[in-house]
C-alpha cells in the first residue's frame, strides 16, 4: 500500500509547488477566508498551509490520509459538474507516503481538535488538542524516503519562486480569500482577502501595474453555452518579456498560461505587440460547470472546455 501511494505520489507531488497547490487547493474548498503559506528550504525543509475552513473531525482526520478518500464527490455524476478544485482523494495520502505530516485540526463545533502524525505513509501518533477551529498541515522534509526525487529537484530559490508563483495564482483567483505567504521567516505579500482584484495586483505587482489594468468584462449565452469572462489586462505600452504574468483561471481552477487560451489573448493583442513581449492579464472565465471537463490529469492544470471555439471567441471578443 505504502509503495502505490509512493508511485500515485509520482504523479502528484513533482516538487515542493505541488504540495503547496494541493494544500492550498484543500483549504479554499474546505471554505477558508485566510490563508497562511509558510515555506522553508525551498519547500523542502518544510510547507505550512493554515486556514481558517471548516476542519476536519476527529473520527474522519485519518481518513482524510486514506486513497481514494474524498469527501467531495458522492456519485459518478458529479464527475461532469465538479465545483470543487479536488475530488480524487489523492493529494493528501501521496504527500503524506513521501514526507513526514503533522495535521492539526478541528470543527467549529467541537471543544477540542485533533493532532495526527504520519510520515512516510504510516500514522505516527493521534491526539486531542487545542487549536483554533481550521487546519493547519505542516509538511516536512519532503522525499526524505525517495532520495532520487530529491536529486531531482532544482535549487531552492527555483522552488521557492514556484511555490511563490502558485500562491500568487490563487491570490489572483479568489480576491475574497486572504493569502498570506512567508518565506523563511519574511512575510512575502499578504493580501487583505477583500474581494478587489485591483488591489491584489498592487500588492503582487505594484501601484504602478494595479493603476494602469484596464477592465475585460463578457457575458454571453445561456446554459450550457454561457461565459463570462472577468478580468484586468493592460494597456499596449504595458508589456512584459515573459509570460508569467499571464493568469487564467476557469471556474476557479489556475490554468497553464500557455495554449489555446494565452493564444486567443495574444492574437487580440496581435496587431500592437511587439514580438515576445506578453500583455499583463489575469483572466477569470466561468463556464456552466457540465461545459468543462477538469477530469484530464491529476495535477488538474488543464481543463476541456466541451465548446472550446465558442469560449475562445467570447474572450477575443471581450479583449
Ligand atoms: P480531495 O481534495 O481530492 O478530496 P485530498 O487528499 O486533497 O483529496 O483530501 C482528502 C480529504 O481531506 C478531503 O476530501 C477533505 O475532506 C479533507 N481535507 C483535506 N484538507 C482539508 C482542509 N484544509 N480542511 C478541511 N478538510 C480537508
Ligand atoms: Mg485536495
Amino acid at each position: 500500500e505504502t509503495i502505490a501511494a509512493q508511485i500515485a505520489a509520482g504523479e502528484v507531488v513533482e516538487r515542493p509547488a505541488s504540495v503547496a497547490k494541493e494544500l492550498v487547493e484543500n483549504a479554499l474548498d474546505a471554505g477558508a477566508r485566510r490563508i497562511v503559506v509558510e515555506v522553508r528550504g525551498g519547500g523542502l525543509r518544510e510547507i505550512r498551509v493554515q486556514d481558517d475552513g471548516c476542519g476536519i473531525s476527529a473520527e474522519e482526520v485519518e481518513l482524510a490520509f486514506a486513497r481514494h478518500a474524498t469527501s467531495k464527490l458522492h456519485s459518478a455524476d458529479d464527475l461532469w459538474a465538479i465545483r470543487t478544485l479536488g475530488f480524487r482523494g489523492e493529494a493528501l495520502p501521496s504527500i503524506a507516503s513521501v514526507a513526514q505530516v503533522i495535521c492539526v485540526t478541528r470543527v467549529a463545533d467541537a471543544e477540542l481538535g485533533v493532532e495526527l502524525r504520519i510520515a512516510g505513509g504510516e500514522v505516527q501518533s493521534r491526539l486531542p488538542c487545542g487549536c483554533p477551529a481550521g487546519t493547519t498541515i505542516t509538511v516536512r522534509n519532503l522525499f526524505y524516503n525517495t532520495p532520487v526525487r530529491r536529486e531531482y529537484l532544482r535549487s531552492e530559490a527555483t522552488e521557492t519562486g514556484a511555490i511563490s508563483a502558485i500562491v500568487q495564482q490563487y491570490a489572483l483567483a479568489y480576491p475574497e480569500v486572504s493569502f498570506s505567504l512567508v518565506i523563511d521567516g519574511r512575510l512575502a505579500f499578504q493580501t487583505t482577502g477583500d474581494g478587489d482584484l485591483r488591489a491584489v495586483v498592487v500588492e503582487l505587482y505594484g501601484l504602478a501595474v494595479g493603476r494602469a489594468l484596464l477592465p475585460v468584462q463578457a457575458e454571453v449565452g445561456d446554459g450550457e453555452l454561457w461565459v463570462a469572462v472577468n478580468g484586468l489586462i493592460s494597456p499596449p505600452d504595458l508589456t512584459r518579456s515573459s509570460r508569467s504574468y499571464l493568469s487564467f483561471f476557469a471556474n476557479r481552477r489556475a490554468l497553464q498560461p500557455r495554449g489555446a487560451l494565452a493564444a486567443v489573448v495574444e492574437n487580440a493583442y496581435h496587431t500592437m505587440l511587439m514580438k515576445g513581449r506578453f500583455p499583463i492579464a489575469i483572466i477569470d472565465l466561468r463556464v456552466h460547470p457540465a461545459a468543462i471537463d477538469v477530469n484530464v490529469h491529476p495535477t488538474k492544470s488543464e481543463v476541456k472546455f466541451r465548446y472550446p471555439a465558442h469560449v475562445h471567441s467570447v474572450l477575443g471578443q471581450a479583449i
